[in-house]
């Protein structure tokens, strides 16, 4: 059963250049630098890059999170 071993190979390539790693990330900056504050009903993301409170994070690998991080730069840049 060689032609299993072809497959496997297969399977590898496809997963090239996806990040299986998750991070948790800010929707708004795609800043990894989010501290999670319990207390109240819910607990709330702080963002230190940019301030975001919220209770709603991105679950990105590294790649997306370049994506929010240039999208926020580029919309920092324009409001300027
Ligand atoms: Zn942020």
């Amino acid at each position: 059963m060689e032609d299993s071993d072809v497959e496997r190979t297969d399977i590898q390539e496809s997963n090239e250049g996806e990040d299986e790693e998750l991070i948790e990330v800010c929707p708004v900056c795609g800043s990894p630098d989010l501290y999670y504050e319990t207390g109240g009903i819910e607990g709330l993301y702080h963002c230190k890059y940019c301030g975001y409170i919220g209770g709603f994070v991105i679950d990105a690998n590294k790649k997306m999170m370049g994506l929010i991080r240039d999208e926020y730069e580029r919309k920092l840049r324009i409001s300027e």
